[in-house]
Order: C-alpha cells, then sequence, then structure tokens
C-alpha cells in the first residue's frame, strides 16, 4: 500500500471504522514508514485530545465581565433579580442541549461500534474456515496451544480443553479483531466448528454479556477475569450456549 492510500486511511483506521483487511494494511505499512506513522500519532493524540475534554477551555474574568455588561445594556431587565432567572435558565437549556447531544452522540458512536465488531466477528469465523486457515497450530493438548501465544500476544488466553465434554480443542490461530492482534481458539463438535476470540477488555468497550445470531452464526458474548469472549459457531444455540457455561466455569 502506498502512503496516500495509508493516508486516506488513517482516520477511519484511528476511530475503528476498517475491517480486519484493511486496519492490517494500514498496520503492515506504518511498520515500515515512519511519516505515516507519525501522521497515525497526532491523529490519535488529537482524538485523546477532544474525548478527554483538554481543548476546553474557561472564559477569563475579563471576558466575563465584558459579555454579562453587553447583557446588561442590552437587557432592560438587567441587574434585576429576574434578570439572573432567566439566565440561569438559558444556561440550564444549553446543559441540557449539550448533555442530550452527547448522549446520543455516544450511544449512536457505540451502536456503530457495535454492528461493526459483530460484523468482524461473523467475517472472521467464515474466513477462518473458507481460507482453509482454521489454525496456525494444531493440538488439543492446551499446554501446547496456550504457550503458542507466548510472545504474539501481550496476555495469555485460555486454552481449555473440554474434549471430555463433547467439544474437541482443536488448536489456535492469531487472528485481528478491535484494531488488535487477538487469540483464536478452535473447538469442534461433529462436524461444526467453534471459534472463541478472546482479548483483554478495553474501558469502553461492550460489556454486556449476551447472545446473538448473525448471519446464520450464534454468537455468545461474555467478559469475565478482566478478559473479553466471543464465542461463534453454525452449532445451534442450545449446544453453543453449553460450551459457553463449560468455558465459564
Ligand atoms: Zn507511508
Amino acid at each position: 500500500m502506498t502512503c496516500k492510500d495509508t493516508r486516506n486511511l488513517l482516520n477511519a483506521y484511528v476511530d475503528g471504522e476498517l475491517d480486519s483487511a484493511g486496519s492490517l494494511s494500514v498496520e503492515n505499512h506504518v511498520q515500515q514508514c515512519a511519516s505515516c506513522l507519525s501522521g497515525m500519532e497526532n491523529l490519535r493524540a488529537l482524538a485523546s485530545l477532544i474525548e478527554n475534554g483538554a481543548l476546553r477551555f474557561n472564559a477569563s474574568r475579563h471576558l466575563k465581565r465584558n459579555v454579562q455588561a453587553a447583557i446588561r445594556a442590552a437587557n432592560p431587565g438587567a441587574g434585576s433579580p429576574l434578570f439572573g432567572w432567566r439566565w440561569a435558565s438559558a444556561l440550564a437549556s444549553v446543559v441540557v442541549i449539550v448533555a442530550l447531544t452527547w448522549g446520543v452522540t455516544t450511544q449512536w458512536r457505540r451502536s456503530s461500534e457495535e454492528t461493526l465488531l459483530f460484523n468482524n466477528i461473523v467475517s472472521s469465523h467464515v474466513r477462518s474456515m473458507m481460507a482453509n486457515h482454521i489454525t496456525d497450530v494444531s493440538s488439543s493438548d492446551s499446554h501446547t496451544v496456550k504457550p503458542w501465544f507466548g510472545g504474539k500476544l501481550d496476555y495469555s488466553p485460555p486454552a481449555k480443553d473440554l474434549t471430555g465434554q463433547g467439544f474437541r480443542l482443536i488448536g489456535g490461530r492469531l487472528d485481528y479483531l478491535d484494531n488488535r492482534p487477538v487469540a483464536a481458539l478452535v473447538y469442534q463438535r461433529s462436524q461444526h466448528f467453534i471459534n472463541l476470540f478472546v482479548w483483554p477488555v478495553r474501558t469502553t468497550e461492550i460489556t454486556q454479556d449476551g447472545q446473538l445470531s448473525r448471519q446464520g452464526y450464534n454468537i455468545i458474548h461474555w467478559t469475565q477475569s478482566g478478559m473479553t469472549y466471543w464465542l461463534i459457531s453454525d452449532l445451534n444455540p442450545a449446544e453453543l450456549s453449553e460450551c459457553a457455561r463449560l468455558l465459564k466455569e
């Protein structure tokens, strides 16, 4: 990918709006290009400034006095107790409007992030089976699978073997979701494959546990001990729930 292509995608990348393939090509490029990397860091810094409200400033006493004097001059009721109330109620409306807008925007942003994540989880699952690349390490031994992730991730995913309970661990794979490399553990039940994606919880992410179905796949999500878990398969909801229950134990 060229610098020009990368620059075009940087904004969407920083906002977490790219799909897995797009994110991966941006990351590959910035690993070799200092100029695009610094462009990305600038965007990130700007985004966090806006998020933390660091760009907000308080009006100086001088400015406040000037504004109040201008209002008083333009308003015959200025100075009376009534004026104080009007001022306060106008301010209250502004506060309410700002709060509503912020709430709606946050809600909208969260729900679009959720939709994107659901879609990416389904694509990762489908791709893992289509590309004949379901595992990078093939083993039903959790003592082989778990250490394989060491050095590839900055956390250690659990690799629970559930062969005895009818869900055979067949291996693990490195995948890319939620703008980061994540662990995918693969289980098999008769001819059905199950992907379990695991990564550490971010503070802003969806923390509500739940179950949903997308494009014919069943998905179960939960968080436990600081990790977020996404279990996906074409297996029926009852058996997938059983698998989730065993994994949570
Ligand atoms: Zn570049």
